[in-house]
């Protein structure tokens, strides 16, 4: 069976034949149709958000069908169409019960199984991995698949498991943009664009795409966004003031710079809502002018969309079944698992929104 492997920080990941075990008790194995190539891989490959050990599987947005499920599994049958979570929704801790599973108390303990076993191995040698997504055939705990009707396309399901949640849901759930407000958006990568989506969900008036890459502003406008800001070639913050006539209701970041996070702030108006929804690095702290705090501002963080995977993977689905969520437009590309390498450098040079990966097709 093929996995991608990343090997070494910062040096291009191999394809190869690994062993994969399981499923024991509580857990599924899964073989993959789809697997979204996201920034948060990409963070581990450069050390941006270090991989808990090395060498290790990544992926972690994917799709597929379970082939096997383990004992104390009753939620799931061969058969059953899935959509990886990123977190557990144990469905008992004090979060879940509260309707915060993307904060799950009982998270799984990386880099291996909860039983601090591995189902990955290369020759007796174990592989470090959580989801797995970059892989034929994964196994997971149970907790961390969702079931979705089977008539939803898997390879297009994939990305609902991190982009489509994490910006829709920030939108959604966290900021809960009302109809008519202005959003302004930085950073319109594969989760920027589902914020955009989100924003033409929640009914805003204005939505302000920022970013330095003349692809993705052209998407965010073929997704619904009503302005579109060049970084590279004036001040966002200026523009959005005036476009808005003040300031944006709402301004998400979507890149995990600290930097950006405080032009987001900047741009919203007194009583406006700023929400940091990009991966950080590691250690870095973000600082906002406090007189600008002082007036109502507020800046929120938001994670994996601030959501409940059983519910709002499902309603995902119902929007784009309906065609009311746009979902084949984000795909720019299928490939296969060799070309893994390829569609990480599609990402940075921003020349894909998303690309999925098909490894058993
Ligand atoms: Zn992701
Ligand atoms: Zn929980």
């Amino acid at each position: 069976m093929k996995a991608v492997l990343l090997r070494e920080l910062n040096a291009p990941l191999s394809v190869e034949e690994v062993d994969l075990d399981g499923p024991s008790s509580g857990e599924v194995r899964v073989d993959v149709k789809g697997a979204g190539v996201c920034h948060s891989d990409y963070h581990a490959v450069t050390g941006h958000n270090p991989p808990y050990a090395l060498p290790t599987v990544l992926g972690h947005e994917g799709a597929g069908v379970v082939a096997d499920v383990g004992p104390n599994v009753t939620d799931f049958a061969p058969g059953d169409h899935v959509v990886f979570s990123l977190t557990g929704q144990c469905g008992r801790c004090r979060n879940c019960t509260v309707g915060r599973a993307n904060l799950c108390e009982n998270e799984w303990g990386p880099p291996y199984m909860r039983d601090g076993t591995n189902r990955f191995s290369q020759n007796g040698a174990p592989i470090a991995h959580r989801h797995a997504a970059f892989s034929e055939s994964t196994t997971i705990p149970a907790e961390f698949a969702v079931k979705i009707p089977n008539e939803m396309p898997l390879e297009k399901a994939a990305i609902i498991g991190c982009a489509v949640t994490t910006g829709v849901g920030a939108v959604v759930n966290r900021a809960k943009v009302e109809a008519g407000g202005a959003v302004a958006v930085f950073g319109c990568g594969g989760v920027g664009l589902n914020v955009i989506q989100g924003a033409v969900l929640a009914a805003a008036s204005k939505i302000i795409a920022v970013d330095v890459a003349a692809f993705k502003l052209e998407m965010a406008r073929s997704l619904g966004a009503t302005h579109s800001i060049d970084a590279g070639a004036a001040d966002p913050v200026e523009l959005i003031g005036e476009i808005t006539h003040g300031g944006a209701d709402y301004a998400f970041e979507v890149i995990g710079s600290p930097s950006v996070t405080r032009q987001a702030f900047e741009s919203v108006r007194p009583g406006g809502m700023a929400v940091a929804v990009g991966v950080p690095p590691m250690d870095a702290d973000i600082t906002v002018p406090a007189r600008m705090l002082f007036m109502d501002r507020g800046l929120l963080g938001s994670f994996y969309g601030s959501g409940r995977p059983r519910v709002d993977f499902l309603w995902l689905i119902e929007l784009y079944m309906d065609g009311r969520l746009k979902l084949d437009e984000l795909i720019t590309r299928y490939r296969p698992l060799e070309e893994v390498n390829e569609a990480f450098d599609d990402m940075i040079t921003g020349v894909a929104a998303r690309t999925v990966l098909t490894p058993a097709r």
